[in-house]
């Protein structure tokens, strides 16, 4: 227990580090996009077009990485409401599946009839795409993420199941500490960001992983949520 408390007190020092600096980039960075946008309409510019096109493409990949940055930030207010968790499930599935057809997988829901959960719709969204992006990522020759909804006793739980590589034994009781990644172009954010989500709404994180592919599970208590 101390060894996760204190795993939180870093993870909300990286927060408020994060969420200063973050805002700082943020600012020079919309600048610099918006003058490469005029620019690059310019007649003199017109066969650098591809150029003009990369380096706006590189802004917002950079925006984007200091965006889950600041999703760490412990400052950020929980907005919980009661609200079905299907619902929120299902208005993310084009998403998901826009993100899953180019690596050739196939998004599954399968939905229980579960009782409403006291829920930041905001957060539950990025977890969800955290942890579906993480799936997707895992199955680099395809195959199938499955999201499922069910009761478990007196908790609701929340699945994400790929058929992946499984997480490697080397970082798999590293998880949840700010920027362990394996990927080339990995922020090591998604899973941290997770942990402090869960954390927020009293939810707990349990995982399942082997070589034939990797369960999250999300428990929601249904009784104090
Ligand atoms: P990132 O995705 O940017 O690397 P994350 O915090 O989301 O950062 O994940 C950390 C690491 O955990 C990943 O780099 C990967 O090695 C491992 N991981 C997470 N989810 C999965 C999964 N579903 N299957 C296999 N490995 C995973
Ligand atoms: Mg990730």
């Amino acid at each position: 227990l101390e060894q996760m408390s204190s795993l939180f007190d870093r993870m909300n020092m990286v927060g408020s580090m994060a969420a200063t600096v973050a805002h700082e980039i943020r600012n020079p960075l919309t600048t610099v996009r918006g003058y490469l946008q005029v620019l690059g309409r310019k007649e003199k510019y017109q066969n650098d077009k591809e150029k003009f096109t990369l380096m706006t493409e590189e802004i917002d990949r950079a925006n984007s990485i200091i965006k889950e940055y600041l999703s760490l930030s412990r400052e950020k207010l929980i907005n919980l409401k009661i609200c079905p968790l299907n619902h929120i499930i299902q208005s993310l599935f084009p998403l998901v599946q826009a993100d899953a057809i180019s690596s050739k997988v196939d998004v599954v829901l399968e939905l229980s009839n579960i009782s409403d959960l006291l829920l930041d719709e905001n957060e539950i969204r990025q977890l969800l795409l955290n942890l579906s992006r993480n799936a997707i990522e895992a199955m680099t020759n395809g195959g199938k993420l499955t999201i499922r909804t069910f009761q478990q006793k007196t908790d609701i739980v929340l699945s994400i199941s790929d058929q992946g590589t499984g997480i490697p034994s080397h970082i798999l009781d590293k998880l949840g500490t700010p920027f362990i990644t394996t990927k080339d172009t990995g922020t090591g954010l998604g899973l941290p960001i997770c942990y402090q989500i869960a954390h927020r709404h009293n939810a707990t994180i349990k995982i399942d992983t082997g070589h034939t592919g990797t369960t999250f599970f999300v428990y929601f208590n249904s009784e104090t949520s």
